[in-house]
């Protein structure tokens, strides 16, 4: 890069645009001491002396080495900065440039006494392209004086908390991983510190700094070096390749502390035997979760048996799970191993445990106990070495207190629970989920979908995703259908086929003043049926509320009947037409049942 070029402050450069400038960020700073208070809009920060992180920096340093502490403190100011350009987003005025809101993430920082705000010396965006090249400086970093104050001049960047920081204030304003890498800095010897933004992709060499954005076992070791400021390299990780950069078909992303957390216990566990209980709302990739902790464990290569409890007929769960004895029952002709026999010496993840039905609960506690069992009709005694991982959105323990689950199974299965947060607690993830979802669905429908709009970013980060990683992943799915190739995805385009994300999506953006901005809005000729469709339904449930007697669960028995009538009675036809998974379907049914409706 040529360091000669202009340098010119962020401000100017867009002077007569509305933008988000210092002194609106100032605005929503308030103190109120009289109850040790600070409020940055609505989100309560602390002052904190510069000196004493510093001390707390350094004894990280000793104590976990700089690596583990770089990785810590990248994360720390990531999250920062994916809080503060959530607020950005709110309080822009309309029509704020992409380049204005990305720039405001500079006075946040400055506000925060972190560092000056960034003089830029190149800022190439077009989200519609995909194109992304930041270069800036900025000064002052608290971060690089305080590492300098401990450890003296060494040879490696050292604003690891700022980097975070605006990683996550770029990623969050554009929908796709950004990742910043600081190429000069004052611990280096420089007078200022040098970045440069680009997304994750177009760095060749990504991986050097996507490791820090990854969660590692918290363990205290023999510091890595004795004296920090020696002349390092970064490191080049032979490790697996990071999971946030790719993630697979089933590959868990996400970089919010609520993921890291997860991650943390996931990496914990998961090289132990221990049975691992995975809570968490439908919907949040329990599966995905269980596949990672077969894949950090010593069983990689053994086999990754996944059972839906909740889709077996309970009928059929015993001969599931632990295979029959040829002609044990009528129609048992064959001789089958059950799940767990072909699981043996890898993992068996039962989904939906709460499902189980009682006798079953027997049999698995007895595995879980003894490695033993013996097969429907038999009366020879099997034994396996088989990691069992279980998964719940039901209350097990309530489920106890109701006789439907036992207690003895229910200590064994909670050795270790892992909570598994909902979307709307991890939102910080929300960019790199959908950089990966648009590339994956992409290459699935032959599509180049060029990220998303603004406005339909910001309803994504505002919506509350009941339906969790699953719904966003099937709205993703559909506006990348809806969606034409080298064009971003539109609001129209994403909740077009979703009412609830529709009717509270137009909400925040009326709120926000976006709704009437149609520069930047894409009506989809392919969603106008769409939108046909959402308009009846609105009628038609306006009508029913209207009505003012009928209950949601009135309105939701009428539909799940109505379904099953249409499928004459077939579970998974019935499914089919209300868009749910069989065992979705199986599970509403059952508390429908529970809660007295009758479906003949
Ligand atoms: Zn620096």
């Amino acid at each position: 890069m040529n360091h000669a070029r202009s340098r010119k402050p962020a401000a100017k450069a867009l002077a007569g645009a509305p933008s988000l400038e210092a002194t609106d960020v100032l605005k929503h700073l308030h103190f109120n001491p009289a109850e040790g208070l600070i409020w940055l809009e609505d989100r309560r920060m602390v002052l904190l002396h510069a000196e004493s992180i510093g001390a707390l920096r350094q004894e990280l340093i000793l104590n976990l080495g700089i690596e583990a502490t770089r990785g810590l403190l990248t994360r720390f100011g990531y999250s920062a900065g994916c809080r503060d350009a959530e607020l950005a987003m709110k309080i822009q005025p309309p029509g704020t440039s992409i380049d204005a809101l990305m720039i405001s993430g500079g006075y946040f920082h400055a506000l925060q006494g972190i560092v000056s705000p960034p003089v830029i010396v190149s800022q190439v965006v077009d989200v519609e392209k995909g194109i992304c090249e930041i270069e800036f400086y900025w000064r002052n970093s608290y971060e690089d004086q305080v590492h300098v104050a401990a450890f003296g001049i060494g040879g490696s960047p050292a604003c690891w908390m700022e980097v975070g920081y605006a990683s996550g204030f770029l990623s969050t304003c554009l929908g796709r991983r950004i990742l910043v890498r600081e190429v000069e800095c004052r611990d280096m010897g420089n007078d200022m510190c040098r970045c440069i933004a680009r997304p994750a992709d177009d760095w060749p060499d990504a991986q050097l700094d996507l490791a820090y954005f990854e969660p590692r076992p918290f363990r205290i070791i023999a510091p890595d070096v004795d004296a920090p400021s020696a002349p390092q390299p970064l490191p080049a990780r032979k490790e697996s390749a990071p999971r946030a950069a790719g993630g697979g078909e089933h590959g868990v992303i996400g970089a919010s502390v609520a993921f890291n957390s997860v991650m943390h216990k996931i990496q914990r566990v998961a090289p132990t035997t221990a049975t691992v209980l995975l809570l968490g709302e439908s919907g949040v990739g329990k599966s995905a979760f269980a596949r990672e902790i077969r894949r950090s464990s010593t069983r990689a290569d053994k086999p990754f048996i996944e059972v839906n409890c909740a889709a077996i007929p309970e009928a059929l769960m015993e001969a599931e799970l632990f295979g029959v004895e040829r002609g044990a029952y009528t129609g048992a002709g064959e001789a089958r191993p059950g799940r767990f026999r072909v699981a043996d010496g890898g993992t068996l993840f039962l989904d939906e445990i709460g499902s189980l039905p009682m006798t079953a609960q027997g049999k698995l506690l007895r595995v879980i106990q003894t490695g033993e069992f013996e097969a429907l009709g038999s009366v020879s005694t099997h034994k396996v070495d088989v990691r069992i991982i279980a998964a719940t959105n039901e209350n097990l323990w309530k489920a106890v207190g109701e006789r439907r689950f036992r207690e003895d199974l229910f200590y064994r299965l909670n050795v270790f629970p892992i909570q598994i947060p909902p979307l709307r607690e991890r939102r910080d993830d929300i960019p790199l989920l959908l950089e990966h979802l648009l590339r994956k669905y992409g290459t699935r429908h032959g599509r180049r979908i060029r990220g998303v709009t603004r406005q339909a970013l910001q309803i994504l980060l505002a919506y509350q995703w009941p339906g969790n990683v699953r719904e966003f992943e099937n709205v993703i799915e559909r506006g990348v259908i809806l969606g034409e190739d080298d064009r971003p995805l539109g609001y129209h385009q994403l909740v077009s086929v979703d009412s609830k994300l529709s009717a509270e999506g137009s909400m925040a953006l009326n709120e926000l003043g976006l709704l009437t901005d149609s520069s930047n809005v894409h009506p989809e000729p392919a969603s106008h049926e769409a939108a046909h469709e959402a308009a009846a339904l609105n009628a038609w449930a306006e009508g029913i509320v209207a009505r003012s007697n009928v209950s949601l669960d009135i309105v939701e028995n009428t539909l799940v009947k109505a379904a099953f009538k249409a499928a004459q009675g077939n579970l998974t036809k019935a499914a089919q037409l209300l868009g749910m998974t069989r065992a979705q379907l199986a599970y509403r049914v059952k508390k429908l049942e529970a809660d007295g409706a009758s479906l003949h």
